[in-house]
């Protein structure tokens, strides 16, 4: 279970998919990644890092933007549907999630209730769906719904989000699951420790528990589920690879 996100003026992909390699120590059974390459599109697969890339062979990949995953299976077996990325229910959005969100029945079947279809099986889909279902219901913010949600699930998680709507945003969270925020210049990375990031940056932010990262338009901030703002720390890192 690893996570690795970008937003900056490299192709994602290519960062992407070299961090996920180099997360593979974590163990997964599925790999999948996000981009806006002319939508919001998700490439997944069953098994090994390398089976994605072959999956993602001769197609057009340039974004600016990614999220991406190595999942170990939780909630729902390993196949192509179960991996992440997940959409939202109006394909608008997209996350990738490691952890596990307990009380993701009673929101699926709230949803259910709301009409919502799901495409698998994990915890993860019911966790983007409820967040957009907020952000409807509200009328607010993607990073506001995302807030809201938090204060609702039970669980564990780190979460990146991406967005169709807004091409230059990424919003992302954990409680009790690590995720680390390399800053370089004018780029973001986004990954599950700090080994994705070190040959682009050596400057990182290591989230606390309950914070919520915003990077809009090359610009990060820090809040927490509280709504306090926050200070970014950041630290220099000095890793060998
Ligand atoms: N609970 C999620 C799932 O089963 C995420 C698992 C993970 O941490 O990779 O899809």
């Amino acid at each position: 279970c690893g996570i690795v996100a970008y937003v900056g003026s490299r192709q994602a992909h290519e960062i992407i998919i070299k961090g996920l390699k180099r997360l593979e120590y974590r163990g997964y059974d599925s790999a999948g990644i996000a981009l806006l390459n002319g939508g919001l599109n998700v490439y997944k697969k069953k098994g090994k890092v390398s089976e994605l890339e072959t999956h993602l062979k001769n197609k057009n990949l340039n974004s600016h933007i990614g999220i991406g995953h190595t999942r170990w299976a939780t909630h729902g077996e390993p196949n192509d549907c179960n991996a992440h990325p997940h959409y939202s229910a109006s394909g608008k959005l997209a996350i990738i999630h490691n952890g596990i969100i307990e009380n993701y029945s009673a929101l699926k079947q709230d949803l259910l209730r709301k009409g919502h279809t799901f495409l698998s099986d994990t915890d993860t889909e019911v966790f983007i769906h409820f967040i957009e279902d907020i952000k409807e219901n509200e009328n607010c913010s993607l990073e506001e719904a995302v807030r809201l949600a938090l204060t609702k699930v039970i669980g564990a998680y780190a979460i990146v989000i991406m967005s169709l709507e807004d091409p230059d945003l990424l919003v992302a969270a954990r409680k009790g699951s690590p995720l680390v925020v390399g800053v370089g210049r004018g780029e973001y990375f986004l990954a599950s420790d700090a080994t994705p990031i070190v040959e682009y940056t050596n400057e990182v932010i290591y989230l606390n528990d309950q914070e919520i990262v915003v990077i809009r338009d090359g610009k990060l901030s820090i809040t927490n589920t509280a709504n306090l703002p926050l200070t970014p720390y950041i630290q220099t890192v000095d890793l060998e690879l």
